[in-house]
């Protein structure tokens, strides 16, 4: 025999009860209780030139809205299943948190600040001569390295001082130099949704021009073995 169960406190017979002391239906539960416990604000903060992401301390490899979001929530409802949605109003800048487990579900609207500011290694170079060089390493790189030249020429369709300047064949891989640092890191958006590689950043002294130095952004994309 099965045995209904109803809610003590809107009187719905439901087949399943939540809570551990007060026992109630899913709508009710969510009513009373929280899933989680979300900011009403946050704040994400970026590198203006090279795009990265401040997280916990650390700059990372977050380009897009999407990935720094996800990146930003990535603990917020560890337990649960957690979608997000995001909008701008009055020029304000909002997401919904959609926190569920099952039948339960709610969600939390949090206001998101964005700032902008120059991570330690940008700063390092402010004035100087900047382009950066992405080394493509791995197996199968020939494929990837099509992506990279396709993705190149649509940026250059769409603004002439992003080009690739040079591409060299190497041991292990093949070396492409590009005009600007925004182009690096649209390549590198589009390389990390579609290969996720291992991606380290380190500076290379090129020369020097009217007296300042000049270095070039060196960014290792190192593609996962399959
Ligand atoms: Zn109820
Ligand atoms: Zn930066």
């Amino acid at each position: 025999m099965e045995l209904s169960k109803f809610c003590p406190r809107c009187g719905e017979e439901t087949t399943q009860l939540y809570g551990d002391n007060k026992q109630l239906c899913s709508n009710c539960f969510t009513e009373v209780n929280n899933l989680i416990e979300a900011p009403r604000e946050i704040e994400i903060e970026t590198c203006s030139v090279c795009g990265r992401m401040k997280e916990k301390g650390e700059w990372i490899e977050a380009y897009t809205v999407e990935d720094q979001l996800g990146e930003a929530f990535a603990d917020t409802a560890e337990n649960f299943t957690l979608e997000l949605q995001y909008w701008e109003e009055d020029e304000e800048f909002f997401v919904r948190l959609h926190v569920s487990e099952g039948e339960l579900k709610e969600h939390h609207d949090v206001k998101v600040e964005w700032s902008q500011d120059q991570c330690p290694d940008c700063a390092r170079f402010q004035g100087g001569f900047f382009k950066a060089k992405i080394q493509l390493r791995g197996d199968n790189v020939q494929k990837v390295a099509d992506d990279i030249t396709d993705k190149a020429a649509e940026l250059t369709n769409r603004n002439r001082s992003d080009f690739l300047s040079n591409i060299e064949h190497r041991d292990g891989g093949i070396d492409f130099y590009l005009s600007t640092e925004k182009m690096n890191k649209k390549i590198l958006s589009m390389l990390r949704d579609n290969y996720r590689p291992e991606i380290e950043r380190s500076y290379e002294l090129v020369g020097e021009r009217d007296g300042q130095r000049v270095y070039r952004n060196v960014v290792s994309v190192r593609l996962p073995e399959r």
